[in-house]
């Protein structure tokens, strides 16, 4: 008998796309949406969390970086 269990992945399970209009890109973090407001504009507003993709993040962590310059929060 072949037990066929392919290990349900659950974290790979239907990434979200990210929420930066026009993106759509796969998203590799989750920010609280009012957290990545500080760092990206034009956000719809739906929900509470934010999907970012890979460039945005890094486009986001940029921006809050300028933005207050006491960086290295644990995120
Ligand atoms: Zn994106």
């Amino acid at each position: 008998m072949s037990a066929e269990r392919a290990a349900p992945s659950e974290e790979e399970a239907a990434p979200e796309p990210c929420l930066v209009p026009g993106c759509g890109a796969e998203s590799v973090r989750h920010l609280a949406l009012a957290e990545a407001r500080k760092g990206l504009e034009h956000l719809p507003d739906t929900g509470r969390r934010a999907p970012l993709c890979k460039d945005h993040y890094k486009q986001w962590k940029k921006a809050t970086k300028q933005a207050r310059k006491l960086d290295r929060l644990t995120w």
